[in-house]
């Protein structure tokens, strides 16, 4: 290790930063992290975590309604928003110490201060007792990505993701901006925990890249809900007055509101890292450039995660460092795929969804066989509650292969992640077929779907054929 302080010094302590450093020590890396901020990064602090616990808490609102049906008599239901917040701190603190005990027990050094990158094998941070250096065989930077809210006037007044844990008084009137996934599990989660929230989305519908079917789907369950969603709607203006925030919108219409969330986009958090310094390159975009391997422009730094924004979700970040920590100190052989990567939308009711939208799949395959079914949920037949649930196959015509799964309803996310271990393993139709189904559940569709969609895959299969005649 001839002039190195350490093997492999990590900068960021979230999902994949510390995945990075607790692995590499335990293969006998000699590890330095250093974090800035709480241990556990976003997806501990600010968010999967906090967000899901705040979601369950919100699936109340449905039950306590669902309640009746079954013949149960509540009392009105009221939400101590000061009881959440304090058990969601004191939960985050356990983990933030767990995250702690499991860096310091596999032999990692924990740094608490800034990083910066002073060259391809240095590092400075600032440390409560003034900077120090440390140099290394190699760095990987796993700063992550950070909220952004667009310039206009008023901007100063409006909130990001960060804030909305610790909010103070609850909102009454929440107005969310934006239609990826988070602008619509915040509207979700407030809407359910009794604020009146508003989403307001410039584009012509919410969530681009996923599914059409499914974004028109889940829109309408939120309406139905009690969303109030505008679609082609823009803000132009935010001003403060006595009686709450005032939005002037793009249509010239003005709506009020105690907090206004800004949820349009997050950006790498690259701002002070001495990347110019470093000589590492970034895309138009601001991510920090990386190859397959992750490794950037200078050989002994790579970086993984947010700040190479590709993929943002916390199973991405945890697998892209293992790739780093095999390629440092195993056998190199460990690759990762973004193609069949489940995820899920904590609204209510959830988004669960694998592989291909039928749009891409229409693009990429040509001839595609969609099966869906969309009903009410047994549950909800003494419940009285409306809420709709959609399920939908995407299935390439030539080799039979299921290629996109999608549901909107409850618990879709523990639906899919289990349909998505087929879909890894290269399941066909047939295979979903000779599947047998749980009874009576909900998953059990995605067995016992039949029929494709008419007008749809059969089209499609029709024009194939016609055009190769
Ligand atoms: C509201 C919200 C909800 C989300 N929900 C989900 C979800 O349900 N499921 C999911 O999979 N993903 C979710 N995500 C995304 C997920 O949180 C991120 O993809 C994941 O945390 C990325 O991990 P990372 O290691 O790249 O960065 P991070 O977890 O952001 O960690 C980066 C760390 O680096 C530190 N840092 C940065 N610069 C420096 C420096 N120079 N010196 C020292 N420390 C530094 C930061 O303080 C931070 O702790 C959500 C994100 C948000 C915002």
């Amino acid at each position: 290790m001839s002039g190195f302080d350490c093997d492999l010094f990590v900068i960021g302590g979230g999902s994949g930063g510390v995945r990075a450093a607790r692995m590499a020590a335990q293969l006998g890396a000699r590890v330095v992290l250093a974090e800035a901020a709480a241990l556990g990064g976003t997806c501990v602090n600010v968010g999967c975590i906090p967000k899901k616990l705040y979601s369950h808490a919100a699936e109340y609102a449905d039950h306590f309604r669902d309640a009746a049906g079954f013949g149960w008599d509540l009392g009105p239901a009221r939400l101590d928003w000061q009881r959440l917040k304090q058990n969601r701190a004191q939960e985050i603190a356990r983990l933030n110490d767990v995250y702690d005990q499991l860096l310091r027990g596999a032999g990692v050094e924990l740094l608490r201060g800034w990083a910066t990158l002073c060259d391809g094998h240095t590092v400075q941070v600032a440390l409560a007792d003034g900077a120090r250096h440390w140099r290394a065989r190699h760095i990987l930077v796993a700063a992550g990505g950070t909220p952004s809210v667009p310039h206009f006037p008023g901007r100063e007044h409006v909130l990001t993701s960060d804030q909305m844990f610790d909010l103070e008084p609850f909102p009454r009137r929440l107005v969310v901006v934006g239609g990826g996934y988070i602008a619509c599990e915040f509207a979700s989660i407030f809407q359910g925990l009794g604020a009146q929230v508003t989403q307001l989305y410039r584009g012509e519908q919410i969530l681009r890249g996923f599914d059409d079917e499914v974004r028109a789907f889940l829109a309408q369950e939120l309406v139905k809900h009690g969303l109030d969603l505008r679609l082609r709607t823009d803000v132009a203006a935010v001003e403060r007055r006595p009686t709450g925030l005032a939005l002037t919108l793009s249509s010239g219409e003005s709506i009020e509101a105690d907090a206004v969330l800004y949820a349009t986009g997050r950006i790498p958090n690259v701002a002070g890292l001495g990347l110019e310094a470093a000589g590492l390159r970034l895309s138009p975009h601001g991510a920090i450039v990386v190859d397959e391997r992750y490794r950037t422009a200078v050989p002994s730094i790579l970086a993984v995660g947010d700040v190479t924004a590709r993929l943002q979700l916390t199973p991405v970040a945890l697998a892209e460092a293992m790739v780093v920590v095999d390629q440092l100190y195993g056998s190199g052989e460990r690759t990762m795929g973004y193609e069949l990567v489940p995820t899920s939308i904590f609204t209510h009711p959830t988004v669960g969804t694998v592989g291909l939208t039928e749009e891409q799949a229409r693009a990429r395959h040509g001839a595609v066989r969609v099966f869906r079914t969309d009903f009410r949920a047994l549950r909800h037949t003494l419940s009285g509650n409306p809420e709709r649930t959609l399920m939908k196959l995407v299935v390439d015509a030539a080799s039979d292969r299921v290629v996109g799964l999608h549901m909107v309803g409850a618990e879709a996310g523990e639906i899919v992640q289990g349909f998505a271990v087929a879909l890894q393993a290269g399941a066909t139709k047939a295979v979903f077929d000779r599947t047998i189904g749980i009874h009576p559940t909900a998953a059990e569709e995605f067995v016992t779907l039949r029929e494709p969609v008419l007008g749809s895959g059969e089209e499609a299969v029709a024009r194939a054929t016609d055009a190769s005649a």
